[in-house]
């Protein structure tokens, strides 16, 4: 009978198939009717919440700041929000030292649970079933009531497995809290207790189905979805090539989730439990739809009401309406750390978009982006590596670099061998004295 079940539970993954001791209706739904609520709507309501989350909080440095900023004054709006000057992740350990607690910007009464993130960063956690907002991520990656979830981030000093974890429980799902390592341990219990979920990073999911593989264990998971670091492409393909639907989702250990992908798996939508903004890191100002900036978050929660909160992280904000119904704009995946970006003729450039650029022609093999000096001018030179000689490789590299960056490109094309090992995708050789 054992025997028999594990071999029906493999060949069900083998063949692309859930298992059939657990059918789950895991059609697209909306979990809530905000989620397809008019963007006009959306911000309304986000400024009317940050309002009164401003003069409810307990958090001394908020109210200050906010007061400064005019937001407790009439009506809240984006360009009073913009007057707060940026909190830089970075500047946290110090500006939680300065002050107790935690710099002013907790509400103390209403903390249940305090993290300790590297940095040292404290993440307070406050009341409530799903304080980190996960439910709906989890939902939209079709985790459903009765999925048994192996949720693998860790449960000791920092908050990301809390905030599976309460998701989870608001949908009805089964936990195992498996926490880090003990890869045999929490491969047996999955395959054991017939987990159906996975939560965790992508690269312990592919860790986790080896070992699965390599004791001949049945693996049961329908639906993961990861976080904390990037999705590679060949890597969902290979989970949803063993029936694993893998969706990914954003956020941060000190305001929780801020964006999740929907079954369309073009970009993550923002939640409504934060106000984002996408910011040039170097003038603060906007940037538009389309250009990468840098992800500024604002929490609209009285227990830690962080106001523009300089994530370091670079995305882009997609506005066009996605098929799934979902009104809330769209973060187009996590480009990279603000450290990495260059600013050429004036415009912000990060290496995961020339990156992205490259993968659009898998006839080069390597390459390179260099920012010089020319005369007054900068100029940003592609060296690329291409397999075999194509005349019109440059002019259509060119193309899709202008496409993605906005830049126009000079490009090299040299032969195979040339560049060497690539340690860095975009070069600064630009001197400024
Ligand atoms: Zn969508």
């Amino acid at each position: 009978m054992e025997a028999a079940e594990l071999q029906e539970g493999k060949d069900a993954a083998a063949y692309n198939m859930p298992a059939r001791e657990h059918q789950v209706d895991r059609t697209d739904r909306l979990f809530g009717p905000e989620e397809a609520a008019p963007p006009d709507q959306r911000l309304a309501r986000q400024l009317r919440r940050l309002q009164e989350v401003l003069q409810q909080t307990g958090a001394a440095a908020a109210r200050e700041v906010a007061q400064q900023a005019g937001l407790l004054d009439g009506e809240a709006t984006l360009d009073k929000l913009r007057r707060v000057p940026l909190l830089r992740k970075e500047d946290l350990p110090r500006v939680q030292a300065q002050r107790w607690p935690l710099g002013g910007w907790v509400w103390w009464e209403r903390v249940r649970r305090l993290f300790v993130s590297p940095g040292p960063i404290v993440d307070p956690e406050g009341p409530g079933p799903d304080y980190w907002g996960c439910a709906a991520a989890l939902h939209a990656a079709g985790f459903r009531a009765g999925d048994v979830v192996l949720n693998t981030f860790s449960y000791h000093l920092t908050p990301a497995a809390w905030m599976m974890d309460g998701g989870l429980q608001v949908l009805g799902a089964v936990v195992i809290p498996g926490g880090v390592g003990n890869t045999e341990i929490q491969a047996r219990a999955a395959s054991q207790l017939r987990a159906t979920g996975y939560t965790g990073t992508p690269s312990f999911l592919a860790t986790l189905l080896q070992r699965m593989d390599d004791l001949a264990l049945s693996v049961h998971f329908q639906v993961a979805l990861v976080t904390a670091e990037p999705l590679p492409g060949s890597l969902r393909v290979r989970f949803e090539g063993r029936g694993i639907r893998t969706q990914q989702a954003y956020g941060t250990a000190d305001v929780g989730l801020v964006a999740y992908e929907c079954p369309r798996k073009q970009g993550m939508h923002l939640l409504d439990r934060c106000l984002v903004e996408l910011v040039d890191p170097h003038t603060h100002e906007p940037v538009p739809p389309g250009r990468p900036g840098e992800v500024v978050v604002t929490l609209l929660d009285p227990t830690y009401p962080l106001l523009r909160l300089a994530t370091g992280d670079v995305s882009i904000l997609v506005e066009q309406p996605c098929p799934c119904g979902r009104t809330a704009p769209r973060l187009a995946g996590i480009l990279g750390r603000v450290a990495e970006a260059v600013k050429v003729r004036g415009i912000f450039v990060h290496p995961g978009q020339l990156r992205e650029a490259a993968s659009r022609h898998p006839e080069v093999q390597r390459f390179q982006f260099v920012v010089r000096r020319a005369g007054d001018r900068d100029q940003l030179v592609a060296r690329v590596e291409a397999a075999r000689s194509d005349p019109d490789l440059a002019r259509r590299f060119a193309e899709t670099v202008q496409a993605v960056t906005t830049l126009r490109a000079e490009v090299e094309v040299l032969p195979p061998g040339s560049l060497g090992e690539v340690e860095r995708v975009l070069v600064d050789e630009r001197r400024w004295d």
